[in-house]
């Protein structure tokens, strides 16, 4: 029986998940924290996408825990870089936040990077005891985004699909161009009644398809 876990940084409140199968995991980015980890193997770590947030854990994950570090070819090439990575920006983005406290900002590691060891182009499937992780690239939030489709009904958006609030495509190394014509008609062909577990925030049930969705 697969049960699926939610953590929540502090680092912009980012969402961590843990997949759990029995007495195997696979983590979805990862942040320092490695208590959920404990008693289980983890048998992957994958990234949504390259931006700091969401990979700040990976490094201590890997050491850790040995797992292979799996996301799209873009993302492993932006997550080398601390500029690519927004790493190197990020005190700057927390500051613009207004709903953080600047006394809330948590030390940031200007200058951190990491690296994969599996990367994909376009799709991939990972067959995982049982159940079937569907990985495909949705460019436009940055050019690394992928969405994870876990058993047709379960999909983990990272920051390309969020309840109630527009897809930045502002950030550094994001592409509206590569939204309109690639990530926003792979994210449309998800079906209605898809549990989401977004980048932040909540998990919900995909609705409807809104049409104003750029
Ligand atoms: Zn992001």
């Amino acid at each position: 029986m697969i049960e699926i876990k939610r953590y929540e940084s502090e680092l912009l409140s980012s969402n961590m998940y843990v997949i759990v199968e029995g007495k195997h995991a696979i983590v979805i980015d990862p942040f320092e924290d490695t208590v959920p980890a404990q008693g289980l193997k983890i048998d992957y770590i994958i990234l949504t996408h390259e931006h700091y947030d969401h990979i700040s854990g990976v490094n201590i994950w890997k050491e850790m825990t040995g797992a292979p570090v799996l996301c799209s070819k873009a993302c492993a090439e932006n997550i080398k870089n601390p500029k690519k990575n927004l790493a190197y920006y990020f005190k700057e983005f927390c500051e613009l936040q207004t709903w953080m406290e600047l006394d809330e900002i948590p030390t940031l590691d200007s200058e951190y990077s990491c690296s994969a060891d599996q990367t994909f182009e376009n799709e991939i499937d990972i067959k995982w005891w049982g159940h079937v992780f569907k990985l495909f690239e949705i460019p436009g939030h940055s050019l690394g985004s992928i969405g994870i489709m876990l058993d047709g009904k379960e999909f983990f958006s990272g920051d390309s699909l969020l309840e109630n609030s527009e897809i930045d495509l502002r950030m550094p190394g994001g592409s509206r161009k590569k939204w309109k014509e690639i990530g926003s008609k792979r994210i449309k062909t998800i079906p209605e009644g898809t549990r989401i577990w977004p980048g932040h925030f909540k998990e919900f049930c995909l609705q409807q398809v809104v049409e104003d969705r750029r």
